[in-house]
């Protein structure tokens, strides 16, 4: 069955043919690690599970590589502002390392709590220093960079166009700049490949331009070409890096080597709070951990996620969550009735499953419709029989999912006893409204291996993922 991707490049929706049809390689902008990463960041990370989990389930074999940002992403994206890093280890009083270690650590720990997938290759950008001093030095020799007092330029006039992916208009750009103008620049849409650093830097390297670190575009373009080859298949990447960090990817790849690093580029829409923007200011910008500090299954997220087509901007709300986590119950329950279900199927039956089955993956072969895909999905866990064979539907299903749809029961049959009395004691705090004895207690209860549910029945308790 043909895949169909929405390809940013070419605006519309393609027939997906891989370039190499034993191996599908992809590229997926990783995160910069210095701070949490964000329930948004997730939804970016749960629509490339999706395409990695939608391409198994076509029959590809996959190599897939992420990046870990651990220098060169300035503030502004662009080449005004401090380093993202180096800024979080002055604030925190910690070294950029201890910073970069200890959110790469979170990140993952979000993955498997969300059961996204791991990437067949993790490449930390401070560990491929070398490719990417070897890709500029290139292209200074080609004649595609030059040299100012401040960085190494890529000068955007040396191509046949610019940009190609976005639509920014740089004439406009170049107009209304309220940006301050670097008389040095060649062109005001040149981007910085190498910065030379300031004397008390933290992060720096020996390079024939004196002490300097890369610029945040050239570290994919370098670990991308290291590990996937001049040109690979798919790039992949929320909608915020279309105009600057994935427009200038293309611009390196071009002057470097004369392609489009990858065919089909997939960005994944924005997640919302409230209809608005997420930010630390507004106190909005919830993680995994507030999720399953609520009570809720991190999973409740990835199935609220497949409400909403991953091109559209998907709106969070706590309510909408709790219906998720509804949803996630009877999802897993209704697998455990059809598992032992001993209903006869006739060949009626069979033939609907069947059509089931067909129409699911059809929907996730459109452009990952995972809205269109969840109804049948619902079609089989309600169907009017219950058996094995739906079980194992649901099942299949649940590869691209990954809803851990087969978990096992989320009633605690054995309760050991130091917890009982926890819970009961929770429950006297939360009479006498004594909130934070409450929370207290939650976390002791966390620490011991169970999450607890505040239900409208009362306490409810459930093992953790692990
Ligand atoms: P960062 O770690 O800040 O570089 O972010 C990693 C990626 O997460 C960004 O490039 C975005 O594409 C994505 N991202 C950030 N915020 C959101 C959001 N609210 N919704 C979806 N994706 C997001
Ligand atoms: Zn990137």
């Amino acid at each position: 069955m043909d895949i169909n991707l929405y390809n940013t490049l070419t605006k519309r929706k393609e027939k997906f043919e891989p370039i190499n049809s034993k191996e599908v390689r992809i590229y997926s902008c990783g995160p910069t690690v210095y701070k949490d990463a964000t329930i948004g960041n997730m939804r970016t990370n749960i629509f490339q599970d999706v395409l990695r989990r939608t391409l198994k389930y076509n029959g590809y074999k996959l190599k897939h590589a992420m990046n870990i940002t651990d220098v060169g992403h300035l503030v502004s994206d662009g080449d005004d502002g401090e380093d993202k890093m180096l800024k979080s280890a002055r604030e925190e009083k910690k070294t950029p390392l201890q910073i970069a270690e200890h959110y790469t650590k979170l990140f993952f720990q979000d993955l498997e709590e969300l059961n996204i997938e791991t990437p067949e290759i993790i490449c930390k950008a401070t560990e491929h220093i070398n490719e990417m001093l070897e890709y500029v030095k290139k292209l200074v020799e080609s004649g595609y960079a030059y040299e100012t007092s401040t960085a190494i330029y890529f000068d955007i006039s040396k191509l046949d166009k610019y940009p190609i992916l976005s639509n920014i208009d740089i004439e406009k750009q170049k107009a209304g700049a309220r940006v301050e103008v670097d008389e040095e620049k060649r062109n005001p849409s040149d981007f910085a490949l190498w910065i030379k650093a300031p004397e008390n830097h933290l992060m720096k390297w020996d390079s024939p331009w004196g002490p300097s670190y890369p610029g945040w575009h050239i570290e994919c373009s370098a670990m991308g070409q290291k590990y996937l080859g001049e040109q690979f298949d798919i790039h992949t990447g929320g909608i915020d890096l279309i105009p600057t960090h994935h427009e200038n990817e293309i611009a390196q790849s071009k002057g470097k080597c004369g392609k489009i690093p990858a065919k089909y580029w997939l960005h994944g829409e924005y997640l919302l709070i409230d209809g608005g923007k997420m930010s630390k200011s507004l106190g909005n910008a919830y993680l995994i951990k507030d999720i399953k500090e609520k009570g809720y299954d991190p999973i409740s997220y990835k199935l609220f996620s497949y409400s909403c087509h991953y091109r559209n901007k998907l709106n969070f709300t706590w309510e909408a969550i709790e219906a998720s986590s509804k949803s996630l119950e009877k999802l897993r329950n209704s697998y455990k009735t059809n598992l032992n279900g001993k209903d006869e199927l006739t060949k009626e039956n069979l033939e609907k499953l069947q059509q089931i089955e067909e129409n699911f993956h059809k929907a996730i072969n459109d452009d990952l419709n995972m809205p269109l895909a969840m109804s049948f999905v619902w079609e089989a866990a309600k169907f009017e029989k219950k058996n094995k064979e739906i079980a194992n539907l649901l099942e299949k299903f649940d590869t691209v999912l990954g809803i851990k749809i087969n978990k096992a029961d989320s009633e605690i049959e054995e309760i050991n006893e130091e917890v009982k009395e926890l819970l009961e004691k929770r429950r006297i705090a939360r009479e006498n409204k004594d909130w934070s004895k409450s929370d207290e207690i939650r976390d002791i209860i966390n620490q011991k291996g169970y999450i607890v549910k505040d239900t409208k029945e009362g306490q409810k308790l459930e093992k953790l993922n692990k």
